[in-house]
């Protein structure tokens, strides 16, 4: 099973920073396990207990091709003696010929490639039902592990932030991990987003209404390098350049993307002088398996 000792901030002595007196710590949940990786496993560790709890012998859930999600899914549901269903977005030459639901199915996942119509019924309830029908009633994660459990989930990874962190960020996919934090932390403390698809400013109005009760928060959707999982050659070299200075690996669909953002504010002196600032690495880097001829440093595991 994953262990969270193996969690670690590290700070990113970088000297425009210094000049700000601007303390910059990466909190490593990258560094948990190579599969179960970084804020995935905060999300499904509470579904895992919640199928556990409700007599489920499986768990069922959806992702792409490259799904960061799905991988981790099929490797803790494994962990806890469950079995595991995938409903893969597909009809894509990804879907044939992609590492990641290769590891799903070396994992014991059992994938069902479904049509982008059928996908996206992925949370009706009458589709639920049927696949509930089809597959044995297992327990049902949503994709990105974005629900009530999962945002409880995330919320442990607040206990992971020093007591004087003035600001802690993250990349956003579906919002959910950034949610439980938030829920989490001192209201003194500022949160800021990096969307990683285009039009991410969409975010802004879904995340409001899940956080009724907070404030101190905020959304950078520039960042987005043309859509989900779009990269150029820019964003390699820094990934590159990146690894050589600090030796973290970041990954190009989420994290990469995020570290850029937050380089480009300090540099143009966006982010508060004389503050104390953690970026969570939320891992995803198996997800480089796609470009990984392109990188200096080696896939985890
Ligand atoms: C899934 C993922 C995210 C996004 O998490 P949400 O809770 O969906 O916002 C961020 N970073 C990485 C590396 C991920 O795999």
């Amino acid at each position: 099973m994953v262990t969270e000792d193996q969690v670690r901030i590290d700070y990113i002595n970088d000297p425009e920073l210094q000049r700000r007196d601007i303390r910059l710590g990466m909190l490593r949940l990258d560094l948990l396990h190579p599969v179960i990786s970084g804020n995935k496993w905060f999300k499904l560790k509470e579904n895992i207990k919640a199928a556990h709890d409700q007599g489920h012998t499986a768990v069922l859930t959806f992702g792409g091709a490259w799904s960061n999600h799905l991988v981790a899914t099929a490797a803790a549901a494994r962990a806890a003696g469950l079995q595991a269903f995938g409903v893969v977005r597909g009809l894509h030459a990804d879907t044939a010929t992609s590492d990641t639901l290769q590891q799903c199915r070396d994992l014991g996942m059992q994938l069902q490639t479904v049509s982008r119509e059928a996908y996206n019924r992925k949370e009706d309830a009458a589709y639920l039902e049927q696949l509930g029908l089809q597959f044995g009633h297992p327990y049902i994660i949503p994709e990105g592990g974005n629900n009530e459990a999962g945002m409880r989930g995330a919320g442990t990874i607040a206990g992971f932030l020093p007591g004087d962190t003035t600001l802690v960020t993250l990349a956003i996919g579906t919002g959910t991990t950034f949610c439980g934090i938030r829920q989490n932390l001192a209201q003194s403390c500022a949160m800021l987003g990096f969307p990683v698809m285009k039009g991410g400013d969409y975010l802004q109005g879904e995340i409001a209404a899940r956080l009724p009760q907070s404030a101190n928060w905020q959304l950078e959707a520039r960042y987005h390098f043309g859509g989900f999982a779009r990269h150029n050659p820019e964003l390699i070299t820094f990934i590159n350049d990146f690894y050589r200075q600090y030796h973290i690996p970041l990954d190009f669909v989420y994290t990469a993307k995020m570290m850029w953002g937050l380089l480009e504010l300090a540099r143009n002196k966006e982010l508060p002088a004389h503050s104390h600032i953690i970026t969570i690495h939320t891992g995803g880097l198996q997800g480089n398996r796609s470009i990984k001829d392109q990188l200096c440093f080696s896939l985890p595991g």
